[in-house]
């Protein structure tokens, strides 16, 4: 993995529904080392990568959307009203630099305006300040002005960051972490596992709209039919002063997910993951979490029960413009999979599934 392609996949903009970009470059990069491509109707893209066919079926999922916004109605003097699109606190958005993309792919640049401490009143200063009074500020003198640019209700907006290396070279910043890392995941496991003989079929997802509601990995769940399914995704790094650093350490491996507000991890395929892990001198954190699913849900829960697993990458400060990711974290998330997908042939499938 390149960090020009991390670069790019974090830098593109891509909110629930509006993934195209996202799937444009997970097509490139998939027809460079999937045996096939296909697609559900929701939009969410599969590179497959063919073993031994009468094997399991392994469905690995990164999903492509980002949080970020709509817009959803222009002021007479030319700003910004939006909806979210996605899940943010109120707190990170003040003063943000934005990308809006109009229908026809053009982009501008706007940031949310906030007021200056002289003209806040110290109520104002005491509360959060609500989305709802929020706007977008593009630059230009009139409604009529930003409709001629292009821009209509319903165009995406999207965080604007630039992707950086931190002091030291492992942490990298930038927007969209969430879950752009889990779509390089999916092309680094395909790489990795081109031209070795699996004992199953691959399916490595893009999947869409996971942000409102882990929807996309359901529909492509069903098409699959997998035997097994993994969400890569990112877990909340918490080792920062306010944070207690309990099971989410950057640089420490990925969490596996013990449990989360959508699935209870499959025991017997965690516990083989696990082993892999301790075999291979692999880092990972075992971790609960009480709030938010991933994808994981949506495919535990498809056809006849897809025995499921979450892989969080712990990433600062997601749900914002900025996160940070710990490069090791990726290696060890590559490892710990591309090693699971080799083992997983019908008889370790079908004892893990049945026979216990
Ligand atoms: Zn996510």
């Amino acid at each position: 993995m390149t960090l020009e392609l991390l670069k790019e996949l974090s830098e593109i903009d891509g909110t629930p529904g509006f993934e195209k970009e996202v799937r444009d470059v997970m097509k490139r990069e998939f027809n460079k080392v999937a045996d096939e491509i296909t697609f559900d109707k929701l939009g969410s893209v599969i590179g497959i990568l063919n073993g031994d066919v009468s094997g399991p079926r392994i469905m690995i999922t990164g999903h492509m959307d980002e949080t970020g916004f709509m817009v959803n109605d222009i002021t007479n003097d030319g700003f910004i009203k939006f909806q979210v699109n996605g899940g943010f606190w109120s707190q990170v958005l003040l003063s943000q630099k934005v990308t809006i993309t109009t229908r026809e792919g053009k982009k501008y640049t706007g940031v949310i305006g906030s007021k200056p401490p002289h003209i806040l009143s110290p109520e104002d200063k005491s509360k959060p300040f609500d989305i709802k009074d929020m706007f977008i500020d593009i630059g230009v003198y009139s409604k009529e002005e930003a409709v001629s640019l292009g821009i209509r209700t319903g165009d995406m907006i999207t965080p604007k960051t630039d992707f950086e290396v931190l002091g030291n070279k492992d942490f990298v910043l930038g927007k969209a972490w969430d879950c752009r890392i889990g779509c390089a995941a999916l092309i680094e496991i395909m790489n990795r596992l081109k031209g070795t003989k699996i004992p199953n079929t691959l399916y490595a997802v893009g999947t869409v709209m996971e942000e409102v509601g882990c929807r996309g990995a359901q529909v492509s769940a069903y098409k699959i039919k997998p035997d097994i399914g993994i969400a890569i995704d990112v877990g909340i790094g918490n080792d920062i002063p306010s944070g207690d650093g309990l099971h989410c350490k950057l640089g420490e491996g990925p969490q596996i997910l013990i449990y989360d507000s959508g699935t209870v991890g499959h025991r017997y395929l965690r516990e083989l993951l696990e082993s892999i892990c301790d075999e291979k001198k692999i880092k990972y954190q075992s971790a609960i979490l009480k709030g938010g699913a991933t994808d994981a849900k949506s495919i535990s829960l498809a056809n006849d029960g897809t025995p499921s697993l979450s892989i969080c990458l712990p990433a600062r400060y997601i749900h914002s413009h900025t996160s940070i990711i710990n490069l090791k974290d990726f290696e060890a998330t590559v490892e710990m999979l591309v090693e699971l997908i080799k083992r997983l042939d019908s008889k370790t499938v079908q004892k893990l599934t049945y026979e216990y």
